[in-house]
């Protein structure tokens, strides 16, 4: 009898990316795994190695359920990943609701990807002593997505919303966000600090005249400032070469993928 047994055999099949984190033998085929009795998807799907923050879609045997489902003898598993471009919204049944508004908080190792992303205006904390309680917590308080290499911090209970990010340098692991989270349309580059993540204002040209290289205030009109560490920014070749970056990025031509990489790595 199936309610009496300590233990279950599901078959779990694990779609696209998500294969990356199950040991090799595992991947991109279906395969039986031994359950607790009334094990949750989610754990069993953690426990194979899976944060599930990546997951977006779990069927079994072909109906959408939620990660508390227990697993009874039998069942046939299949998870899909976070961002498939298979429309399985009507299907989704794992999360309550989508977050409204994408904000970021990056840990210790991406801090050229958070300056990166600031840039493009996208709201994202970011500072090299966070602990993982304090991203987990921050996260949770302020409704922000988790970007890490770290898939055992994506594991932890109350994040919800996370980024395995795969890529290693920040140019290239903003691509990949820009792909997975479909982020071209809600760019809006120079909005925020890149030292703070505070708002950027303008400033009137003649309150900054003691304030930049005389060359600078000679050759620019328009200038921005932050709030809180009190800099001032303009239209520099610096700004230039990103705002190049930002449109090449955004931009209605972008190719996808296989994309060459022209100045490598990450701001100065
Ligand atoms: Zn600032």
């Amino acid at each position: 009898m199936r309610d009496t047994a300590w233990m279950v055999t599901a078959t779990f099949r694990f779609y696209e990316e998500l294969n990356d984190f199950l040991a090799r033998p595992l991947r991109r085929r279906a395969f039986s795994c031994p359950c607790a009795a009334n094990a949750s998807a989610k754990h069993m799907i953690e426990a194979l190695g899976v944060p599930h923050t990546e997951v977006e879609l779990i069927l079994v045997n072909g109906e959408s359920v939620g990660f508390e489902h227990p697993l009874a003898d039998g069942d046939r598993v299949a998870v899909y990943p976070k961002f498939e471009a298979l429309d399985i919204r009507p299907l989704l049944r794992v999360r309550a609701s989508p977050l409204r508004e994408l904000r970021f908080i990056a840990d210790a190792h991406l801090g050229g990807l958070a300056q990166l992303l600031r840039l493009a205006g996208f709201d994202t904390l970011y500072d090299n002593h966070y602990a993982d309680e304090a991203i987990e917590a921050l996260a949770a308080a302020e409704h922000r997505v988790v970007l890490t290499r770290d898939r055992e911090l994506l594991k932890r209970r109350t994040i919800t919303h996370g980024c395995y990010v795969r890529a290693l340098k920040p140019r290239a692991q903003l691509d990949e966000l820009f792909e997975r989270l479909d982020l071209a349309a809600s760019v809006r580059p120079f909005r925020l600090c890149l030292s703070c993540n505070a708002p950027l204002r303008c400033i009137a040209r003649a309150e900054v005249q003691t304030r930049v290289p005389e060359g600078v205030f000679e050759r620019h009109t328009r200038f921005v400032t932050c709030d809180v560490c009190a800099r001032v920014f303009w239209e520099g070749s610096h700004w230039r070469r990103m705002r190049a970056l930002i449109d090449d990025m955004a931009g209605p031509e972008r190719t996808p993928a296989a994309q060459p990489d022209p100045d490598g790595d990450t701001p100065p």
